[in-house]
């Protein structure tokens, strides 16, 4: 039996109820064949695969917190601090419902690949709690994030896990949580990412994302003799990550013809009115559809999602699962020739069999949104200098950042498969510098 399969059944075997991290181990595991083949003996001798999927310290945790009718409530809490060869543990922390030790190794593992691709010496973790920030007050979410961060304090640090924002963390639960860090250990280090500005956050952090999306994009068309100028686009999700891909896909000259939230998507052939847009979502964090009430030639599509729309590139950023194999066969058969993910998994394994069969240029997640985890390890940078730089600056950095993922996602998909599989190419580039660590650093 092939390493990779041993390794897979071993861990089927060990930890037979987490699904999802699972079928995550077993993807990544076949992507990275080719490298695994071709340095069986001393893999195998070190033990290199069986380390690198187990984390190295999985911390859980009670978090008891009183809501504003005094009711006492009991959550859990966890820290996957998966691997630290490269860097100390960096990644979100998830509050939502959903939240399990499975979910948080399988995206876990995801991060140590996509902070390995940024180049910047940060390790992959992922952490978070099974508590719902919906409906609750700002004094529940304070009470909540103090008692969470009372536990996990014991845990982080600036130079050992440093976590940020994901779903149901943003920057108010980042505040609240540093605010108790700083309380408790009487340390004002950067030892969360996604700050606000005023204590130590960075520019062009809410930027990043999107921009970074749109500059591998550039430099992936840019490899194939094209470029974006003039191309049309389709944009799905209106929040962060959409907001600033498409104001920087229209700076480069591209026509964007939609955006979306979870009720429905608009259509605007002359383009998305990024003001318009800017007004309805960061002003007033109102709904898609009031769009189309403002801007005449839009529509308004309501319980629908844009991949029917032609385009030459479609440009995932609201959610997981958002294309199936039915809307790959959509963007494809309208002559779409280029995805790339704003989005972490947007697209579903038969939407993927689709693009790698078409040959299209398509960048995964890992690679193409690696911009946000990019400037969070500039901000650490910023904080361990106590320096902050200026929005050129950072956005400068992040832009060579991406070039150079494409480029290495670019050069291990020649190597490894053929030249074009980045799915290959992004795990393979991700793995070969962590793999190279550990190996250096001895059996631990
Ligand atoms: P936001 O919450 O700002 O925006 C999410 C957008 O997606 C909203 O427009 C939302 O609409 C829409 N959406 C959510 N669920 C659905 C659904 N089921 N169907 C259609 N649309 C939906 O999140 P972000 O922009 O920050 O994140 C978007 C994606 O990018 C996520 O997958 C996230 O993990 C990923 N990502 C974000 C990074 C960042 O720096 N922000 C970094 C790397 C990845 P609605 O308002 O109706 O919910």
């Amino acid at each position: 039996m092939s390493y990779v399969n041993e390794v897979y059944e071993m861990l089927q075997k060990k930890h037979p109820y987490e699904a999802e991290f699972l079928e995550a181990a077993k993807r990544i595991l076949d992507s990275l064949t080719p490298i695994v083949d071709a340095n069986e003996d001393l893999y195998r001798r070190n033990a290199l695969l069986e380390r690198f999927v187990e984390p190295e310290r999985i911390v859980s945790f009670r978090v008891p917190w009183t809501d504003d009718q005094g009711k006492n409530h009991v959550n859990l809490g966890y820290r996957v601090q998966f691997n630290s060869a490269i860097g100390p543990y960096k990644g979100g922390l998830r509050f939502h419902p959903t939240v399990n030790q499975s979910i948080l190794k399988f995206l876990g593992m995801e991060q140590i690949l996509k902070n390995s691709l940024t180049g910047l010496p940060i390790g992959g973790g992922k952490g978070g709690a099974d508590f719902d920030p919906h409906g609750r007050s700002d004094a529940e979410v304070m009470r909540f994030c103090q008692s969470f961060m009372t536990e996990l304090y014991k845990y982080i640090g600036k130079d050992v896990d440093v976590p940020a924002g994901d779903i149901g963390v943003g920057g108010r639960e980042v505040a609240y949580l540093y605010g108790q860090y700083k309380r408790i250990t009487n340390l004002y280090e950067g030892v969360l990412t996604g700050k606000g500005l005023s204590f130590g956050g960075s520019l062009a952090r809410p930027e990043a994302t999107g921009y970074g999306l749109i500059y591998i994009t550039e430099e992936m068309l840019r490899a194939a003799g094209e470029e974006l100028k003039g191309k049309s686009v389709v944009v799905s999700g209106s929040g962060n990550v959409a907001q600033y891909a498409i104001q920087k896909a229209q700076e480069r000259g591209a026509l964007v013809l939609s955006c979306s939230d979870s009720d429905g998507f608009i259509y605007d052939p002359d383009g998305i009115k990024l003001d318009l847009l800017f007004e309805i979502k960061q002003k007033r964090r109102g709904r898609i559809r009031e769009y189309a009430e403002k801007a005449p030639r839009s529509e308004y599509h309501a319980g629908e999602k844009p991949w029917s729309v032609k385009c030459d590139i479609a440009l995932p950023c609201a959610t997981q699962n958002e294309i199936n194999g039915e809307d790959a066969k959509k963007l494809l058969k309208n002559g779409c020739t280029v995805v790339a993910e704003g989005a972490n998994m947007p697209s579903d394994e038969e939407a993927i069999d689709a693009y790698l069969a078409a040959k299209i240029l398509y960048m995964p997640a890992k690679a193409a949104n690696a911009g946000g985890v990019a400037v969070s390890a500039l901000e650490m940078s910023q904080n361990s200098e106590r320096l902050s730089w200026s929005f050129e600056e950072v956005d400068s950095r992040l832009k060579d950042i991406m070039v150079n993922i494409y480029r290495n996602v670019s050069a291990a998909s020649e190597k490894y498969a053929h030249k074009g599989n980045f799915v290959i190419g992004a795990n393979v580039a991700g793995f070969e510098k962590v793999a190279a660590a550990m190996l250096a650093q001895g059996l631990v």
